[in-house]
């Protein structure tokens, strides 16, 4: 067989793919047929593929490229990390210099007494962590009913069995028997596709209290946690009302339940702090990492455990959990480089300061867009709702996600990465991304919308449901 490189033909590459590569959240069949984009490197904030395009990449991959690509210290310090010790495991009572580290600096990054760090090799094996590591505290505790784990629809929080039964993605529960029992889903709160009348401030104490009901119809000593993204990621950015986050705070305060912050996109500085529970004023006892916690530079996640949880969980013996790759040496050494880069270029003070304002200005402009019928933001986040009345938030007759799957093709095809979630389109560049690129970023947003907007009239999709 051909040494298979970047140099193969384009064509030949997606007929190796097609053949043997099966996608993640893709109709594979139909991608077949279509011939996959083939990403061959990146600098900086810019792809480029295997025909030579440069895609600004306003995404950060998978929201998690958080210092942009291209850092030669990341590289540097996983191949000394490699040769120095590779892989050695977390479990014989044995413990490594890069899981150490790491795990002193996130006790010092993150707020209130969340000291200690529980490792996984992505954001959903954490959340399966977490599943067990609640139940078990409850258990220790001599409270072995506190069993179940209330979160929301349209949550995202994996795709393990127990991620994806925490999410609320209805698509995921229809394939493979979710959700898993004992998880207990609420409603988000989506101002925008579900207030209806209410002010937003109305509808996030509606929303919020909908956690109180359920505790109270589920009975306080069955409910072992709350679980929910500072904002929705994959759910289309969905940015909460002010009201919603102190309710929650309040409610799980005044019942005896944890609070799990899914922090696996917004931590690390994507809302413009270390995290998004700083933003948004929530005292968590557990919080998700994962994503920007290496800026994907190598796969890693975990859970940071408050004092109280990881002291009941410490003295109840054995917890019968892990992962080969708990604290891998590698990754836990990326991610404590990634940090440091951080940290030492003031990445989240540029962001909070400079850049993010900058994207709040810039991205509001789209909003005279006759498409257009909300652009917001939060931090380097941002999401854009498409409506065929703006004034009425109605959504398009055709099946969601129709018109944004047309905006995100025009997107790729000039030159930007947007995702859309629905009839969304969402952005969460590197966070390291300056003025021009944002500048650069609209424009190219504009010019798909307008795209969009034409396409759309033309197939006669330009119709409210
Ligand atoms: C991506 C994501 C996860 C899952 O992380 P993986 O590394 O893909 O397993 C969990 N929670 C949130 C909020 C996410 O965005």
């Amino acid at each position: 067989m051909n040494i298979i490189s970047n140099h193969m033909p384009t064509a030949e590459l997606q007929a190796l793919d097609a053949a043997h590569h099966m996608h993640p959240f893709t109709d594979n069949a139909a991608l077949a047929k279509k011939g996959v984009r083939i990403i061959t490197r990146a600098n900086g904030v810019t792809l480029t593929d295997s025909q030579g395009h440069e895609i600004l990449d306003a995404m950060a991959g998978l929201w998690c490229v958080n210092i942009g690509y291209g850092r030669k210290e990341l590289a540097d310090v996983a191949s000394r990390q490699m040769m120095e010790l590779p892989y050695y495991n977390t479990f014989f009572q044995t413990s490594h210099v890069p899981a150490i580290a790491l795990s002193a600096k996130l006790a010092e990054l993150a707020p209130g007494d969340l000291n200690h760090v529980f490792y996984a090799g992505s954001g959903s094996e954490a959340n399966d962590t977490n599943i067990r590591l609640v139940r078990h505290y409850w258990a220790a505790k001599g409270k072995p009913d506190k069993k179940i784990i209330i979160s929301r629809k349209n949550g995202y929080h994996g795709s393990t069995l127990g991620g994806a039964s925490l999410g609320g993605m209805t698509a995921m529960h229809a394939q493979g028997g979710l959700p898993i029992p004992n998880i207990h889903h609420i409603d988000q709160p989506d101002w925008y596709a579900e207030g209806g009348d209410l002010s937003p401030d109305e509808f996030g104490l509606e929303r919020a209290r909908q956690l109180e009901q359920a505790i109270h119809d589920l009975g306080e000593d069955k409910v072992a946690a709350f679980i929910a993204e500072p904002v929705q990621g994959a759910g289309g950015v969905i940015i909460p009302p002010a009201t919603y986050w102190p309710e929650i705070q309040r409610i799980c305060d005044a019942h005896d339940i944890l609070l799990i912050a899914d922090e696996v996109i917004c931590g690390f500085g994507r809302t413009g702090e270390w995290f998004g529970s700083r933003t948004f004023g929530i005292r968590p006892d557990i919080m998700t990492i994962a994503k920007g916690l290496s800026s994907g530079y190598a796969p890693i996640g975990g859970s940071i455990v408050c004092d109280e949880v990881a002291n009941v969980v410490a003295s109840a013996g054995d917890f019968n959990h892990g992962y080969t790759y708990s604290g891998h040496p590698v990754a836990a050494a990326v991610a404590l480089e990634n940090l440091r880069i951080i940290q030492e270029e003031k990445i989240v003070e540029t962001v909070q300061n400079d850049t993010a304002p900058y994207l709040a200005n810039a991205w509001s402009t789209l909003a005279d867009h006759p498409l257009v019928a909300e652009a917001k933001t939060v931090g380097m986040m941002g999401t854009l709702a498409m409506s065929p009345d703006v004034a009425s938030r109605a959504a398009f007759a055709s099946a969601a996600g129709t018109v944004g799957l047309i905006c995100r093709t025009h997107c790729f095809d000039n030159g930007l990465v947007m995702r859309h979630v629905g009839d969304r389109m969402i952005i969460a560049p590197p966070l390291v991304i300056g003025k021009s690129d944002i500048d650069l970023l609209i424009e190219r947003a504009r010019t798909a919308l307008d795209l969009t907007y034409t396409e759309v009239q033309n197939e006669g999709l330009y119709k409210a449901a």
